[in-house]
C-alpha cells in the first residue's frame, strides 16, 4: 500500500527527538515522526505504518508519556489536528465535537467563556483532547465520562472509522476500554474526535471537591460563576505544580505519578495496622473514600508521603519529587527516562514495603517498563 501525500501542514521527519514532545522532556528519537495536521492525514499515518507492520507510537500533548533513552524504533504519528464544531442539543445543552488535536485546556477556557457547563474543573490539565477518553482524565470532582456523549475511532484492527458511545467506552476511574486494548505501543482504537454534551448555563456544575468548595468559599454541591470554577480550580493547579510551565520544573512531569490505589476494605484494615505500626498509637489516619462494591479509595500522595518519600524527595535530582506535591516525579532539568524509572521504583518499593500496598503508574511507559 503506497502512502497518500500528507497535506501541506502536516510533514514527516527521521530520527526525530521527541523529549520536546513530552512534558518530562525525557526519551531518545523516532526512527520517523509524521505531523498530522488533519484527520484524513492522521487516518493515512496509522493505515500506512500498520500496513508496513510497523510499531506505532501516538502522541498527542505528551504529558502522560515516559519514553525510553532509547526512542522509539518505528512510526510516531504526532496528533495536530484542530477544528471545534457546536449545535443545540435541546434541553439547555450543547453538543460539542473538537478533533483529538485541539489543545485541551484552549478548550476548556472556550467553553468556559461560552457558557458550556461540565468540564471546568478540567481547567489546567495538559494534553489534548483525543488523548481526554484514553484515561478518562479528572481532577476537582469531575472526570470526562460526565459529559463525553460520542468518541470517534480509527479502529486498527478493522481499518474502519467508527462513533463509539460513552458506554461502549467502558469509562471507570482513570480507566476506558481504550487503556485495555493496547495494540503494541498505542491502543487499537485512534481517537479522531470527541463530542462533549454540555450544559448551557453560565454557572459550573455543583462543587465536587472539598478543597475546591473552600477555595471558593461555598459548601460542597454549589454552584457557582464557570470563570469563577475556572479560576479557583487554576490557583490551586499551580500552588501544586499541575499547571505545566517550561520554566518550572516542578511541572516538567506527567502529573500525578501513581494512580490512588482503590483497595478492599480489609486491605484498608492493614493499611491502618502498618500506619499504627509505624507511627504509634497517634498515628494519623489514611485518607479513606468509598469506591463501590465494597471497595475504597485511599490517597497515593499520602501513602508515599508517609514512607518517607516528601515533597522534593532526591533534589537537587536530576529527577526528584516536586518540591510542591509528593506523588510528581518531575526532571530538573538533565533526567534521562532511566533515572525517572529508577525513582520511580524506588517510591513503589518504599510504599508497598511501608503500606503493603503496590502503586499503579498512571503515565504509559514506552520502550521500558516501571
Ligand atoms: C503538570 C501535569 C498535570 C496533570 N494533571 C492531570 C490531572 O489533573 N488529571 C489527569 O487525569 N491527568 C493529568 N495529567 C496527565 C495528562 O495530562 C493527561 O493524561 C492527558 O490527557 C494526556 O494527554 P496528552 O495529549 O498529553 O497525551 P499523550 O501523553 O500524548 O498520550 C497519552 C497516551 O494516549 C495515547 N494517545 C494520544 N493521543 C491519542 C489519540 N488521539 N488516540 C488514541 N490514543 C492516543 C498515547 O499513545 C499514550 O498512550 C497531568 C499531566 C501533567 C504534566
Amino acid at each position: 500500500m503506497s502512502t497518500p501525500p500528507l497535506s501541506e501542514a502536516s510533514r514527516t521527519e527521521h530520527d526525530a527527538p521527541l523529549a520536546p514532545l513530552t512534558t518530562l522532556r525525557v526519551g531518545g528519537p523516532a526512527r520517523t515522526l509524521v505531523r498530522a495536521a488533519t484527520t484524513d492525514d492522521l487516518v493515512a499515518a496509522v493505515r500506512a505504518a500498520d500496513a508496513a507492520g510497523e510499531d506505532l507510537l501516538l502522541v498527542s500533548g505528551g504529558s502522560n508519556l515516559v519514553i525510553s533513552d532509547a526512542g522509539f524504533p518505528g512510526t510516531v504519528v504526532q496528533v495536530a489536528t484542530r477544528g471545534i464544531e457546536v449545535e443545540d442539543a435541546g434541553d439547555g445543552r450543547v453538543r460539542v465535537r473538537a478533533a483529538a488535536g485541539e489543545p485541551w485546556d484552549a478548550f476548556v477556557a472556550h467553553a468556559v467563556q461560552n457558557g458550556w457547563s461540565g468540564i471546568e474543573a478540567l481547567s489546567g490539565i495538559p494534553g489534548c483532547v483525543g488523548s481526554t477518553p484514553i484515561q478518562n482524565v479528572g481532577a476537582y470532582g469531575q472526570d470526562v465520562s460526565q459529559t463525553v456523549e460520542s468518541v470517534r475511532v480509527l479502529d486498527r484492527e478493522t481499518g474502519e472509522v467508527q462513533e463509539m458511545s460513552a458506554a461502549e467506552c467502558a469509562f471507570a476511574y482513570r480507566d476506558s476500554l481504550f487503556k485495555r486494548t493496547q495494540k503494541g505501543s498505542t491502543g487499537r482504537y485512534v481517537v479522531l474526535a470527541v463530542t462533549f454534551l454540555l450544559e448551557a448555563t453560565d454557572r459550573s456544575q455543583p462543587v465536587g471537591y472539598a478543597a475546591l468548595a473552600q477555595g471558593l468559599g461555598v459548601e460542597m454541591g454549589e454552584r457557582v460563576a464557570l470563570a469563577d470554577a475556572r479560576e479557583a480550580v487554576l490557583a490551586q493547579r499551580r500552588q501544586r505544580g499541575m499547571v505545566w510551565d517550561a520554566d518550572d520544573h516542578d511541572t516538567w512531569s506527567c502529573g500525578s505519578f501513581f494512580t490512588n490505589p482503590i483497595i478492599t476494605a480489609a486491605q484498608m484494615d492493614e493499611v491502618r495496622a502498618h500506619v499504627v505500626e509505624r507511627f504509634g498509637p497517634t498515628a494519623p489516619e489514611p485518607p479513606e473514600f468509598p469506591a463501590g462494591d465494597g471497595m475504597v479509595k485511599t490517597s497515593a500522595a499520602w501513602l508515599i508521603d508517609k514512607a518517607g518519600y516528601g515533597k522534593g524527595y532526591a533534589m537537587p535530582g536530576p529527577a526528584a519529587l516536586s518540591t510542591k506535591h509528593p506523588l510528581a516525579i518531575t526532571n530538573r532539568g538533565s533526567a534521562t527516562a532511566a533515572d525517572v524509572a529508577a525513582l520511580a521504583r524506588e517510591v513503589r518499593l518504599g510504599v508497598e514495603e511501608a503500606f503493603g500496598v503496590r502503586l499503579v503508574n498512571e503515565p504509559v511507559f514506552v520502550g521500558h517498563q516501571l
